[in-house]
């Protein structure tokens, strides 16, 4: 039986999210504004990723930066805005309990962890497909994706054709909203 203790894992976790004064939406808008990459930071982003409303989303927003925790800048002409972790976000993030977990998990046997990671990822992928969900996957498997599109370009070597842009190595680390499975 391994959904029993992935729910009580869950459980267990969403309760010490309420530690620190923030909430588990607060927390979880944290994490995915440290992984989201350049095209993915705008509060219409985080409501697709959080499957929740926009008027929770702008709460949530309005509260992490009362505490210090995100700064709000323009993006472009549109006047859309990016959202970024501040120092003292990222100093929270570090002590957040899913992070901590992530710590936890590096310290399982190698066969382990890989076995466990990629039976949590497939699950994932299956309950993403069943819900008709965004998949917010990383550009190595983004079918937009192209290794060497942009090789001798000073802002990375890397091409994305749906925005027409490069990308680095580190870029290609992040979740993306526009990501879509390569075939
Ligand atoms: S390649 Fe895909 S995942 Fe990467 S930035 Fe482009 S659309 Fe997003």
């Amino acid at each position: 039986m391994v959904a029993w203790p992935l729910e009580r894992l869950a459980r267990v976790m969403r309760a010490r999210e309420h530690e620190g004064g923030l909430n588990p939406a607060q927390r979880e808008a944290l994490r995915y504004l440290a992984r989201a990459n350049r095209f993915s930071n705008t509060p219409g982003a985080l409501t697709r990723y959080l499957g929740a409303t926009k008027g929770t989303i702008s709460q949530t927003v309005m509260a992490l930066e009362r505490k210090g925790l995100i700064a709000k800048a323009a993006r472009d002409a549109r006047k859309s805005v990016r959202l970024t972790l501040t120092d003292k976000g990222r100093e929270t993030l570090a002590r957040d309990p899913w992070i901590e977990l992530e710590t936890a998990v590096e310290e399982l046997g190698g066969k382990t962890r890989r076995r466990m990671q990629r039976g949590l990822e497939e699950l994932l992928e299956r309950e993403v497909t069943l819900g008709g969900l965004q998949s917010f996957g990383m550009c190595s498997s983004c079918r937009f994706f192209r290794e060497r599109g942009r090789e001798g370009d000073a802002k990375g070597p890397h091409l994305c054709m749906l925005f027409e842009d490069a990308l680095t190595d580190e870029d290609r680390g992040r979740i993306c909203i526009e990501h879509v499975a390569a075939v």
